[in-house]
């Protein structure tokens, strides 16, 4: 089986630079790639201060510290991805995006890497339908927060070939992740579930049924969720959350995942959570 040691993150924000970072710590040089520089020193920040949190806590050593920080570089190019191995993509959750950077990846990667995408709700198989290689595309669906969280959806698309698949099941293991296979549907399983709730919360909070604090308190002393609905949708993002409901009213045409309109005003409004300062909470510092 092809073992992967070296890795591309293409995408910076909430999850990219998550991504980057486990892989980091499990020994494969990585490279964070964002179009945008701000985004890329705001994401190698963030690593910073979690590793250097986890060495306070005893959780790493400072060797291991410093070991994971020199494995990681940073580009705003594409290309400089190369010879990577595997790149995982992790820009903003549309279709049109998401296309043109595999395309590009296609282009400019070894005719053997594999590409992987972090997509929450988007067909692999669409999104395979836009390089030259589908039989290695795959999706590989991280969670948030990813140095903390255990489970990677891992997705067949139509043409996914079973040696993409080991590939990308072992790394997955090495970073300490445990992968779930799921089929390619819209919405795999984890936000199918998930962004149902969370909107239903939403339309509590627009229809006055319960303050966004109440709604937050009975799900998690109610149903024992370590987290309330919309404290969760502020760490995905608000925009996150949007475009993922969409991809499910599109992909199922069923009316049921209609978003809540206080969604579409709050990301109208640039209100994105936690990422932004502002969401269904104050993040303000
Ligand atoms: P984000 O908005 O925090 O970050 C997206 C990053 O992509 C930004 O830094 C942006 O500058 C960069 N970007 C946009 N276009 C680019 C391009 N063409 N080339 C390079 N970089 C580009 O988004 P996020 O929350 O990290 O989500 C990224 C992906 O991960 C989405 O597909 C999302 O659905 C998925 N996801 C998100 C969560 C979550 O909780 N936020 C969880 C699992 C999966």
């Amino acid at each position: 089986m092809r073992v992967i040691n070296s890795l591309g993150v293409v995408g910076a924000g909430t999850m990219g630079h998550g991504i980057a970072q486990v892989a980091a710590q499990a020994g494969l040089e990585t490279c964070l790639v964002d179009i945008d520089q701000t985004a890329l020193d705001r994401g190698v920040a963030a690593i910073e201060k979690s590793l250097s949190r986890f060495a306070a806590k005893g959780k790493i050593s400072s060797e291991d510290e410093a070991a994971a920080r020199q494995r990681l570089s940073t580009s705003t190019e594409v290309a400089s991805l190369a010879d990577c191995q595997l790149v995982v993509e992790a820009v903003v959750e549309k279709l049109e995006v998401k296309s043109a950077v595999l395309g590009q990846l296609d282009k400019v990667c070894s005719h053997d890497t594999i590409l992987a995408t972090n997509t929450s709700s988007i067909s692999i198989t669409k999104l395979a339908a836009s390089t030259s290689r589908p039989e290695k595309i795959i999706g590989m669906h991280f969670m948030n927060p990813v140095p903390l969280m255990k489970l990677v959806e891992v997705i067949r698309g139509l043409a996914t070939d079973q040696p993409t698949y080991d590939a990308v099941e072992s790394v997955s293991r090495r970073m300490g992740k445990v992968p779930v296979e799921v089929h390619d549907a819209p919405g795999f399983v984890s936000n199918r579930v998930l962004m149902p709730m969370i909107n239903e919360a939403i339309f509590c909070l627009y229809e006055g049924v319960g303050a966004a604090e109440a709604i937050d308190e009975v799900m998690k002393l109610g149903m024992n969720h370590p987290m309330g609905p919309l404290a969760l949708a502020d760490l995905i993002g608000l925009d996150v959350c949007l475009d993922i409901l969409r991809v499910l009213q599109d992909g199922f045409g069923d009316p049921k995942y209609r978003p809540c309109p206080l969604l579409v005003k709050m990301v109208d409004a640039g209100y994105l959570g936690r990422k932004s300062g502002r969401g269904f909470y104050d993040y303000a510092k």
